[in-house]
């Protein structure tokens, strides 16, 4: 028999233009090289994914009315929607499965979470004006725990491959890049098409949502 497809995709990056730390730093931070310290210190591998981002965000300091409107211009792919709805009426689950947090996305797209039955699964996190926003990883007993990243989205996909799914994987960075090499089919842009690239994992030409959409349309025959 043939496997049902699952859809699992990143967010920031993905199904959002831009990654939300960088809206924070380009928008909301004076000092440019401070404030992306904490990423490149990821990036060389000094400290955890989800302690950068933390770095960052901690230099939020809105009030809460200012940093909701500022959640509310997070620019989505317009396919995304056209691919949530087609997921939906197909009955193939789609799970958005971030290392950023649910904070914020669920402020952006709340609504659809709920229209299309998308399962989130990401960090949790907390926010005062003095403070600024602070990630909270899942408890170390979670399934989808990662040391790095709070949530593991290698762990999600490996277990919808468990349960017999024909797993769909769409990314851009660098923690992506797990998942991508044990889905069965990777939509890659950005650092995660590079990666896969010097990887030799094979990759669908990915420019927004309209080309997983298409793909799905296919396959799902
Ligand atoms: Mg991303």
């Amino acid at each position: 028999m043939k496997k049902k497809i699952v859809l699992i995709s990143d967010f920031d990056g993905t199904i959002s233009k831009k990654d939300f730390f960088y809206m924070v730093i380009d928008n909301l931070l004076k000092d440019k090289k401070d404030a992306l310290a904490p990423w490149n210190d990821y990036l060389n591998g000094k400290i955890k994914h989800i302690d950068a981002l933390t770095g960052i965000f901690s230099q939020i300091h809105l009030t809460q009315n200012e940093l909701d409107k500022f959640i509310s211009t997070i620019e989505i792919d317009p396919y995304f929607y056209d691919a949530a709805q087609y997921c939906m009426e197909k009955n193939i689950p789609f799970y958005i499965c971030s290392a950023g947090t649910n904070y914020y996305i669920k402020k952006r797209i709340s609504d659809e979470l709920l229209k299309y039955n998308i399962v989130l699964i990401s960090n949790d996190a907390s926010y005062s004006q003095e403070e600024g926003m602070k990630l909270i990883a899942p408890a170390e007993t979670s399934p989808y725990y990662n040391s790095n990243t709070g949530v593991s989205k290698q762990a999600i996909v490996q277990k919808l491959k468990d349960d017999g799914f024909f797993t769909i994987y769409a990314g851009d960075g660098k923690p992506d890049f797990k998942s991508a090499q044990i889905a069965d089919v990777v939509f890659a842009k950005d650092m995660l098409l590079e990666l896969c690239k010097q990887h030799g994992i094979k990759t669908q030409l990915f420019d927004n949502f309209s080309d997983i959409l298409n793909y799905i349309r296919r396959t799902n025959v």
